[in-house]
């Protein structure tokens, strides 16, 4: 049942989905970071090498990433774990020479968290817009300027910044750096009270006059606009992996829960308008386990992420659509205990929903869908 994925890639998700089973209640009530570090342990943060085995390293974290909130574990921590694998290390691997890699590699810990700050309060759809500012000095850069809305924020080690290096609306306006957020001239939010995906932490990132150490800038001044393509090319392709697991266990409840309710003296997966709902979950998930799986396999077979952009917007569209509709869909069924929070079918529509915000908005995607079939259409 649902089982769309290569034998190995399904042995992979069963394999993390029965380390992570005995783990999901005890860390129920725990804090974000405990959390996290517990499913680093598992390995979910540490990318395999791409030396042609299989499944290759972008299949085997979203399998992993899949295995985990199939265990049950908090869908934020899933969401976390899936943005700083695809969002910030597999781009920064590609993009950083060997020592710096070397020099940050100690994230697949799990011992520290990257962020990755691209949002400010002025609006986070279109970063030539960005106010915060690196000039040069010496060797290093001095930024000022605030980043908002930022996953994490809070409770990050590194952050990933952009910033603005030159005036104006040019491609080559804008660069990227990557410092520990213990600077002087560093500091951050409390956690912003966040409705969609609550258990990981949100916050703003404040730069007043912080000078950022000798080779903190990613590539060349300028070439920020390249790195962000690439980290949010990523994001649209695979960062959706992390609802599949979560779906897969609300489906399972549902059913569960159609087959032994009573209404009119028979059960309520009697009805066809039940077994229709439940078949289009099905359907949701289906399609959004194939897509994910499919943009995965491309990147292991070296495709650099650039050139999915087209695809992987589509894949985010699609993805993000489905979980709404598909949460849409559990929540009719479980009538008023989806609103009951301590009930066996609550619901959570806000996490959902909020996948059509980040990573790009969905409007905006479509903007650049219909743009790739040539109408003259800009954002
Ligand atoms: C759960 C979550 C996690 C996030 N994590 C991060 C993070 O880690 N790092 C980070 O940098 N940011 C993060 N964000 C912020 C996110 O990237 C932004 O919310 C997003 O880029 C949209 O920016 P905005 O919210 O300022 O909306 P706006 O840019 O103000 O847009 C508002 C609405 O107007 C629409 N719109 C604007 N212009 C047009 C147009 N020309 N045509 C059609 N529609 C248009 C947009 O599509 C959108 O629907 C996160 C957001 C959420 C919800």
């Amino acid at each position: 049942m649902l089982r769309s994925g290569d034998q190995e890639t399904e042995a992979l998700v069963d394999a993390c989905r029965e380390q992570a089973e005995p783990l999901a209640e005890q860390l129920r009530e725990k804090d974000f970071r405990t959390q996290w570090e517990a499913m680093a342990d598992l390995g979910v943060l540490r990318l395999a090498e791409d030396g042609g085995a299989r499944p290759g390293p972008v299949t085997r974290s979203l399998a992993m990433i899949e295995g985990i909130g199939l265990a049950g574990i908090d869908p934020g921590v899933c969401y976390a774990l899936a943005s700083q694998v695809f969002g910030m290390e597999f781009p920064l691997r590609a993009a950083l020479p060997g020592p710096a890699w070397e020099a940050i590699a100690h994230i697949q810990d799990g011992r520290a968290l990257l962020c990755h700050a691209l949002t400010e309060r002025g609006g986070g759809s279109d970063p030539l817009s960005m106010e915060t500012r690196a000039r040069r000095e010496g060797d290093g850069h001095v930024l000022d300027g605030a980043k908002t809305f930022i996953t994490a924020a809070p409770v990050a080690d590194h952050a990933i910044v952009f910033a603005r290096t030159a005036e104006g609306r040019h491609p080559f306006a804008l660069s990227a750096f990557l410092f520990p957020l213990d600077l002087p001239g560093v500091t951050r939010s409390e956690p912003f009270a966040k409705t969609a995906l609550p258990q990981v932490p949100m916050g703003e990132l404040v730069f007043k006059a912080a000078r950022l150490p000798a080779g903190s800038l990613i590539g060349e001044e300028g070439s920020g606009l390249a790195l962000m393509a690439s980290t949010t090319a990523w994001e649209r392709a695979v960062l959706l992996g992390y609802a599949l697991g979560p779906m897969r266990r609300t489906l399972r409840r549902i059913v569960a829960w159609a087959g032994e309710r009573e209404h009119f003296g028979r059960r309520m997966g009697a009805s066809h308008q039940v077994a229709s709902r439940v078949s289009e979950m099905a359907l949701a998930l289906h399609r959004s386990r194939v897509q994910v799986y499919a943009l995965a396999a491309r990147l292991d077979a070296g495709t650099p992420a650039r050139q999915l952009a087209a695809e992987a917007a589509l894949t985010k569209i699609s993805v993000s659509e489905d979980y709404v509709r598909f949460t849409e869909h559990a929540t009719a069924l479980s009538g008023v205990r989806a609103f009951i929070a301590d009930s066996d079918l609550p619901a959570d529509l806000h996490s959902p929903m909020a996948a059509l915000t980040y990573a790009g908005t969905n409007d905006l995607l479509r903007v650049g869908v219909a743009r790739q079939f040539g109408l003259p259409v800009e954002n």
